[in-house]
């Protein structure tokens, strides 16, 4: 059951290739349009998945976990009660032991509550090979009925990853489902590896902030990230899933990746906030809105550049 599910998260990958514009047999590897070609017989697959992967498409060894902000930089807006580094850290930890459990070998932008660059950031990711990157926020709002779970990714090369920890993350989660996404944040947008950035819910939000405090639920993230980092190799070899997929015509495809042209107003708002205010880097400028690294993110971006990160979804 857990893998015909799974499938519907790589068809929903593609579906959004499609949708978000990117080219999507065009801008794979070789090795991943070579994956998904079709068959010209259907042979049989093996039944277990390390037979099913080439060792070309297996996992990462080297995951770099980036917990958000940190130090000076709580996250999140002003005024909020709980703070964002804080929960970043934390899941991050956790994160870290669930995939040294997994065999994974892990590295920390940070690891204790200090402020880390977004450039220093991701330098220290690009500078593994076959290596990915994940990065954990929590997301805020003015509006505190605003909740649920968002992943974003930036790069084609990213959507794999992006697709399969969300299908674990929101999956998991008794909060609402807010699709996958793409936005040019710093952190994604230069950084050379697969890149994800997983919003694990409001802390704006009461019921969100009380479940982000609960070392239980703290914990399911964790694992939930670490379970979709783990399967993403499945993505890899999507030849089998995809074919599965095609046959199931009668399941709806997309059901966590179906917000591409939903528009948070309190997304909205806060550009325009972020656009006009020149704030400097203390965590506090009052007309931001939003949360996300988008906020120290396009602090340091709009310094170095003007241009605004690219939006899909134009
Ligand atoms: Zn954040």
């Amino acid at each position: 059951m857990r893998r015909f599910v799974f499938t519907l998260a790589l068809a929903g990958s593609f579906i959004a290739m499609a949708v978000y514009g990117l080219s999507a047999p065009s801008s794979l590897s070789a090795r991943e349009k070579q994956a998904v070609a079709p068959r010209a017989t259907p042979a049989p697959r093996p039944q277990t998945p390390t037979a099913v992967i080439p060792e070309s498409s297996r996992p990462s060894t080297v995951v770099v976990i980036d917990a958000g902000h940190g130090g000076f930089d709580r996250g999140g807006i002003p005024g909020q009660r709980v703070p964002e580094k804080t929960m970043t850290l934390d899941v991050a930890q956790r994160l870290k032991a669930v995939l040294t459990a997994y065999g994974y070998r892990v590295v920390m932008t940070r690891d204790s509550d200090v402020f880390v660059p977004l450039g220093t950031r991701v330098a220290i990711a690009n500078s593994y090979r076959d290596a990915i990157f994940v990065c954990i926020h929590f997301n805020a709002a003015r509006r505190g009925s605003a909740n649920g779970i968002e992943t974003y990714f930036y790069s084609s090369q990213s959507l794999p990853l992006a697709s399969a920890i969300h299908y674990y993350v929101a999956g998991g989660a008794p909060t609402p489902n807010r699709g996958v996404r793409r936005r040019g944040f710093y952190v994604l947008r230069k950084t050379t590896i697969p890149a994800v950035l997983v919003e694990c819910g409001f802390l704006t939000n009461a019921t969100e902030a009380n479940f982000a405090q609960s070392s239980a639920y703290q914990q399911k993230l964790a694992e939930e990230i670490g379970r979709g980092i783990r399967e993403r190799s499945l993505v890899a070899s999507t030849s089998a899933a995809n074919r599965l997929a095609a046959n199931n015509t009668t399941v709806p495809l997309q059901p966590f990746i179906d917000q591409t042209h939903y528009r948070d107003p309190d997304l909205a708002r806060s550009k325009r906030g972020k656009r006009s205010s020149k704030s400097s880097s203390k965590s506090t400028s009052s007309k931001r809105k939003h949360s996300s690294d988008s906020d120290s993110e396009k602090r340091s971006s709009t310094r170095k550049k003007k241009s605004a990160p690219a939006q899909t979804e134009n």
